[in-house]
Parts: structure tokens; C-alpha cells; sequence
């Protein structure tokens, strides 16, 4: 099954989920709110899969941050995966 990334509106932190892609029911990993939308995770490396699953509460508070700077979503997506082409150098 494909691996989805996901950003919540609730509580702003990022996760990612396997599942079918016909599969409508993800809530977030940390609050449970199904207020999310999903990601591009087509270049999201397999080594930051694993160091997400660690580090998920700081790369939520990175993108909080983002938000209250008043960053449009399009911008706050770009930021997340450019940090992980970073992350993963
Ligand atoms: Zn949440």
C-alpha cells in the first residue's frame, strides 16, 4: 500500500499513514481530529520515514511556527519537504 503524508489542521503536527488509497477514514496520529489534508510525499525518502516517526512533535512545532507567520499552505508544503531533502543529506 502506498504511504501518505499528512499535516493536521487541529493541532498542526505531521504524520504519515500507509493505506489504500480508496481508504478515506485517517484521523491524525496525535489529536485523532479528521480535520487533515494530505501532503506530496513523492520525494520523501525512506531514511526520513523512519527519523519522522522520532521526531514527529519537533517537525510540528517547525511548521506551527510557519503558520503563525502567516505562510499560505502551498508555502508551509514546500518548507516541509525542503527541510526533509535537508534532513536526509
Ligand atoms: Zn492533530
Amino acid at each position: 500500500m502506498p504511504l501518505y503524508h499528512y499535516q493536521c489542521r487541529n493541532c498542526e503536527s505531521d504524520f504519515e499513514v500507509r493505506h489504500s488509497w480508496t481508504d478515506k477514514n485517517t484521523v491524525c496520529l496525535s489529536c485523532k481530529s479528521s480535520d487533515i489534508y494530505k501532503l506530496m510525499n513523492h520525494i520523501t525518502p525512506v531514511v526520513y520515514k523512519n527519523k519522522k516517526l522520532v521526531d514527529n512533535k519537533k517537525v510540528g512545532d517547525e511548521v506551527k511556527s510557519a503558520i503563525e507567520g502567516g505562510t499560505k499552505d502551498l508555502q508551509r508544503m514546500k518548507q516541509i519537504l525542503k527541510k526533509k531533502a535537508n534532513d536526509t543529506k
